[in-house]
Formats: C-alpha cells, sequence, structure tokens
C-alpha cells in the first residue's frame, strides 16, 4: 500500500538476523546499521514516491508530529501504554499489534470522549487498558509466520484508517488473534504442545522437504518468502509469466531492481537465494495442465503435464493458481499420488486457505467442488476469462495475499511434522477484511465425500 508520509522509530541495530529479510544486503556482513535507517532506504527504494523518515531513537513524541494513524509493533507493554496515551492526547487511532513465535495478536484502540467511555462502561464490555498493553508478549521473539499474518492485518488497518473503500470499511474492534499452538488457529488458549523430543534441531527439520509451489504470483512472492525463511531445501516454482509494471504493487520481491519484462520465476528464485544461499530453488518457465495454446507455444512454454510432476518427486503442491482448471487438475494428480496439497484463493478484500493432506483431511475438490467449478468454466471461457487469484491495483491485495501465504506456511510445518506442530486445518480459513472478524476457521470437520477417490485412505483406518 502506498501511504505519503512514513516516520519510523526505533533503537535497535540490526544483528544478522535471517527473519529481518528485508536487510539480506547485510546478511553476510557484520556491519553494524540502524535499523530503522536502512529499513528508510528499503522503501525509499521500493516506492519512491514515498516520503519516508527513519528515527533512530527511543519513541519521543515531539518528534512524530501529528500523524493520521499511529502503530505500535513492539513487544513492550511500556511502549503499547506511551502509545495509548498518545493516540488519547493527538485523538488518532492506535493500531497496535505483537507476535511471538507462534503467536501474534492485533487490536485498533480509537480515542474516546468522556461520554463515549462512560456509555461504553455502562454497557459492561468495554475493554480495560491492560487487554491493549498484551502482557504475555513482553520479550518473546518474533516469528516470521505470526509476522506476515500479523502485518498484513495492521497494514489493512493502517488503510482502513486513511482510506475506507467500502460502505462496512470499518477498523477492527475486537482483537484478533493468530496462535499456532492452538487447533482453532484463532483462539488465545493454546491446546498444542511442541514437541521436539525425537528431533535434535528445529532449523534442520526442513532440510530433506521438498516443495512445488505452482503460480510465482503475489501468493508466490510471500509463500516463497516464508519457505525461504523455514529452510525448505528444495523448492520448485512453475510460472508463465513475465512481470509486468502492474505487479510489483504485491508482489514485493520484484520491487529491488528493474525487473519488468523478465520471467517471474527468474526473478523470484533469484531474490530468494539472496535472501537464504542455503536452499535449493529452480525456477520452472512452464504450464501446469494438460495442453498448451498457440500462444504459450510459440513462447516457449514447457507443458508440465502429469509425469513431469511426478518427477520432481515432490513431498508437497503449493497451488496459488488462478484458474477451477488447473486447480482441478493438481488436485487430481494429489489424490491419485497421494501427495499433500494446499490450495490457496485471494481477492483484494478476502481470501482462503483448504488442506488436502491425504489419508487425514478431505481432497480439495470434496472441500470446494473444483472439477464442477472447471467445467463451468470451461464452457464460460469462450467468453470471459475468470480469475480467482486477484490481478488488480486494489491497495488491499497485497495484503490479502500476505495473509494467506503466512497461514499457509503455518500449515506447511503441520503437514510435514504433526507429531512436532499439531495437525493441519481439516476445514478451510476464511480472511475477510470487511467482516467482524477478520479470519475464521470453518467449523465443520469436512470429510471426504463416499466416492471419492481420497476417502479411500480416510475410512479404511
Ligand atoms: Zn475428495
Amino acid at each position: 500500500m502506498q501511504v505519503g508520509n512514513i516516520r519510523i522509530i526505533d533503537n535497535n541495530y540490526y544483528h544478522n538476523d535471517i527473519n529481518e529479510f528485508l536487510f539480506f544486503n547485510y546478511y553476510k556482513k557484520k556491519e553494524k546499521i540502524s535499523k530503522v535507517k536502512h529499513l528508510e532506504k528499503i522503501i525509499s527504494q521500493m516506492n519512491e514516491n514515498i516520503n519516508v523518515l527513519g528515527i533512530h531513537s527511543e519513541p519521543f513524541y515531539d518528534l512524530i508530529g501529528k500523524p493520521n494513524v499511529l502503530v505500535d509493533l513492539t513487544n513492550k507493554p511500556s511502549s503499547k501504554l506511551n502509545s495509548l496515551k498518545l493516540s488519547d492526547r493527538l485523538r488518532i487511532p492506535l493500531i497496535t499489534a505483537s507476535t511471538s513465535e507462534n503467536k501474534g495478536k492485533i487490536m485498533v484502540y480509537e480515542p474516546m470522549n468522556q461520554v463515549e467511555k462512560i456509555l461504553l462502561s455502562k454497557n459492561n464490555n468495554s475493554k480495560t487498558i491492560e487487554d491493549y498493553l498484551f502482557l504475555d508478549f513482553e520479550n518473546s521473539k518474533q516469528g516470521n509466520i505470526p509476522n506476515g499474518l500479523i502485518g498484513g492485518l495492521a497494514t489493512e488497518e493502517i488503510r482502513k484508517s486513511i482510506l475506507k473503500l467500502k460502505p462496512n470499511d470499518k477498523l477492527l474492534k475486537k482483537a484478533v488473534t493468530y496462535n499456532l499452538l492452538s487447533n482453532k488457529r484463532f483462539e488465545d488458549k493454546s491446546d498444542i504442545t511442541l514437541n521436539f523430543d525425537c528431533y535434535l534441531n528445529e532449523k534442520d527439520l526442513f532440510k530433506d522437504k521438498k516443495i512445488v509451489m505452482i503460480g510465482a504470483g503475489a501468493v508466490g512472492n510471500f509463500v516463497g518468502l516464508g519457505l525461504s525463511l523455514l529452510g525448505i531445501n528444495q523448492i520448485y516454482m512453475i510460472d508463465m509469466d513475465e512481470v509486468d509494471a502492474t505487479n510489483p504493487n504485491r508482489q514485493i520481491l520484484y520491487n529491488f531492481e528493474n525487473n519488468i519484462g523478465k520471467r517471474k520465476v527468474d526473478v523470484l528464485s533469484k531474490a530468494l537465494k539472496n535472501i537464504n544461499p542455503n536452499i535449493n530453488i529452480k525456477g520452472l518457465y512452464g504450464k501446469v495442465g494438460e495442453y498448451l495454446n498457440e500462444n504459450e507455444r510459440s513462447q516457449g512454454v514447457k507443458l508440465i503435464g502429469e509425469s513431469e510432476l511426478l518427477k520432481l518427486n515432490c513431498d508437497l503442491i503449493i497451488g496459488g493458481v488462478d484458474t477451477f482448471t488447473t486447480r482441478a487438475f493438481i488436485n487430481k494428480i494429489a489424490v491419485k499420488n497421494k501427495i499433500p496439497y494446499i490450495d490457496a484463493g485471494t481477492e483484494p478484500f478476502s481470501g482462503q486457505v483448504s488442506v488436502y493432506n491425504p489419508g487425514k483431511t478431505a481432497c480439495i475438490d470434496c472441500h470446494k467442488n473444483v472439477y464442477l467449478l472447471a467445467q463451468k468454466e470451461a464452457k464460460e471461457n469462450d467468453i470471459t476469462p475468470t480469475s480467482c487469484i486477484a490481478d488488480n491495483h486494489d491497495p488491499s491485495v497485497v495484503m490479502s495475499n500476505q495473509i494467506i501465504s503466512a497461514m499457509i506456511v503455518g500449515e506447511v510445518k503441520k503437514i510435514f511434522y504433526p507429531e512436532v506442530y499439531g495437525f493441519t486445518i481439516r476445514d478451510s480459513i476464511y480472511y475477510n477484511s470487511l467482516s467482524a472478524n477478520r479470519i475464521i476457521l470453518g467449523n465443520h470437520i469436512r470429510n471426504p465425500r463416499k466416492g471419492c477417490p481420497c476417502s479411500q485412505d480416510f475410512y479404511k483406518k
């Protein structure tokens, strides 16, 4: 999202932490650099129309002026308390968010006048100051996956506070928690205990895993980033598009140099390798499916059918694709060959994630009727092409992609190591920026349809 003026305040130096991936140019150097100064440079490089200033300091509020919105992303209750006071004094909304390795939380505080405060306290549902301080995050180390999700939600609240795009486009009224240690995902209370007993080092858990990622668009950018930070050993990326002038607003890794006209798979693999040199990434300029059209053939696109896909010998397929035809095709291969498949769909204000984990959850067709939708799509395609992966310039689109992608990476860990991280979701996760809850996990335990090939392993047990 493009905001005119940004002031970032922080007093830390960067210490070779791969999780702070935007600092990757300094990854190998042992230079002592101020985080805000470097962030200022990167943001200006990504979008030269933004006036960004990094202030290397303890929050010293006279430096702030009067912004439209205040954002507190620390894990420090003392900072949050100061931010609340400032929000009250300036009468501007405060977006407060914190993350730990497996959990993240966000709330929005809107200053009220005395009358409003009294009325609200009479309703007996008023929040206390303590609710906004996020005491249980104090001194926690932050984690990539909650950072991605909460960062996306926070940016969306910033957007809402400045620019309302729909009548029901309101600031968040209650806390949203994302908790990888909860089987319900969006509950504060954890019911999963991490168990590394059989493994020496979490860092090495994903070193022998191979993932195929279909689509190097917006979801591909964020998921690729998440998988690289997770340390997935081998990533194959399949896409047949080139970076065009409309992409960089939501496909952040295309932003660092002028990549317009280059193949997305090439640009993305280079960027991810830069972030984590220890992973293997191969970009395949191709199309997953059963046929190529005239145009695709003339451009040298490679057809990646079932046998080509199976040759990659992958442990998991992630699809960020924009047609039901491709979804149906991937699902058939996944079910037939018992390969886990995570399917994502995004739109400017919403998105969803579904997981097929062979023998444990229903396939994507049992979740979403992709075979039927693919048939419909084939009929309609003569008139107008359909698309469920958002492809427009709406400022919210980058946030929905970021949010959905973070949750995909969260489920990847659970597919590979349920004994460590707990089980994957059995219904889809739905994100909607215009709903009061923002994100929910569907509460139907969706079992495979009788007769669907995915049900064979499921009911055998
Ligand atoms: Zn099925």
